[in-house]
């Protein structure tokens, strides 16, 4: 018997055809004897809708009511859900964020969990009752309502799990699982079985939108095992697991692509300390994220200096950058909207050489122009001009990602 967080999202919970059958699932899981909470999202495009309408009543919403609202969306689904299970003969509790009390700091819309109270959980769980819990959203120390950012309903059943020891923590959606790639874009992109916290980590930050990413950042710090896995199919999906042996081999476990990207280019800054503590600290401070930076060695004392932020704060950041250019004395200012972000995730880069050499050699017999370079332990980003992403994701997948053994045996027979 154990102890089961399981999170269904917003397309598995989308009508009340689907939540009579996901009561179905949660009460197949129940008979075998499991202790359960059920975390929900918000219908499918309901929070959307929600935020449309707040935008229909006011130029500028403000965080607090817009919290408020949004909220509500999970309540909808968690009380939908207790009803069919209660339908369904399977004792049955709601319980939104403030209930359990799922405590937040008061930053709205992108609240952070601070502590969550177990008690009126265990109890439920004690009395053989199913807990559903609402997504999403917490309370703050005055009692407001807050929400934990888009996809934060994650990040709840994780964030449960971690708070409860829960043995297993299952993430039901609409894919089967994490792939190698967008198999929208790479058509023989395959299931993963396991990957580790570090490489999803990689991968949710690069723009893999499967899993929020401080859900992620929740299990890796509390070890919490996630399945990865469809409410539309008995398959197994993929777990997000703890790295072990195995896992150290495989090269290249992932490739990304994030074409939210945006490139500014400050010409021959002269060669001065405190010049790019003056430029980024008005970004940083304006909540814009800066990606990636390149500074080159500085030839007549000037230099130049590029980087990159999502496309939808670029306006914010150039005129944030404009503002700087005469007083850090650069010789003018170069953008490109026009770029994309392709990277390589693996654990196995850590202990073996040239991969990057190799990265590079097959994006140079594509004829793709690599613009900028970036390293992490266990990943290699580049920026690259946007035509050419989808290219360097398809050469990059062939070259790195090895077919399964079935796969290969089709190719070598094929004439
Ligand atoms: N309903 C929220 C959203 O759409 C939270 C979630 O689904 O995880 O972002
Ligand atoms: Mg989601």
């Amino acid at each position: 018997m154990a102890l089961i967080v399981q999170k269904y999202g917003g397309t598995s919970v989308g009508s009340v055809e689907r939540i009579r059958e996901v009561a179905k699932r949660v009460q197949s899981c129940h008979r075998q004897g499991h202790r359960l909470v059920v975390v929900v999202s918000a219908m499918a495009g309901e929070t959307n809708r929600l935020l449309d309408l707040a935008r229909k009543v006011a130029a500028r919403p403000s965080e607090r009511e817009s919290d408020a609202l949004v909220a509500s969306g999970e309540q909808v689904s968690a009380a939908l859900l207790a009803l069919a299970l209660q339908d369904l003969g399977v004792k049955a509790s709601s319980f939104l964020g403030h209930q359990v009390r799922i405590s937040t700091d008061s930053a709205f819309g992108r609240a952070r969990i601070r502590s969550i109270n177990k008690e009126r959980l265990l109890a439920a769980l004690n009395h053989g009752t199913v807990a559903v819990v609402a997504g999403f959203q917490g309370v703050d120390n005055d009692d407001n309502i807050t929400t934990l950012g888009r996809g934060g309903s994650d990040t709840t059943g994780v964030a449960l799990a971690a708070a409860l020891s829960a043995d297993l923590c299952e993430i039901y959606t609409d894919v089967d699982g994490v792939y190698t790639s967008d198999p929208r874009i790479v058509p023989h992109a395959r299931k993963l079985d396991r990957i580790s916290f570090d490489e999803m980590l990689e991968l949710s930050s690069l723009g893999a939108k499967v899993l929020q990413i401080r859900s992620v950042e929740f299990a890796k710090r509390y070890n919490v095992p996630v399945h990865v896995r469809s409410s539309f199919t008995d398959n197994q999906g993929t777990f997000v697991v703890q790295e072990d042996k195995p896992m150290e081999d495989i090269l290249v476990s992932g490739v990304a692509y994030d074409r939210d990207q945006a490139k500014i280019t400050l010409l021959r800054v002269p060669d001065r300390p405190g010049l790019a503590a003056r430029l980024f600290g008005p970004i940083a401070g304006a909540g814009i994220v800066v990606d990636m930076i390149i500074q080159n060695a500085s030839a007549d004392g000037t230099t130049d200096l590029t980087f990159t932020v999502p496309r939808g704060d670029f306006d914010k950041a150039l005129s944030l950058v404009k503002s700087q250019e005469s007083m850090i004395g650069a010789h003018g200012v170069a953008t490109d909207t026009n770029v994309a972000k392709v990277s390589i995730v693996g654990l196995g880069m850590r202990s073996h050489a040239g991969v990057a050499a190799r990265m590079f050699d097959v994006l140079a017999a594509e004829g793709i122009n690599i613009q900028m370079i970036s390293t992490s332990e266990i990943k290699i980003s580049v920026v690259v001009d946007e035509k050419y992403a989808e290219l360097a994701v398809r050469a990059l997948h062939d070259a790195f990602v090895a077919p399964r053994p079935g796969d290969e045996a089709r190719q070598g027979s094929t004439p």
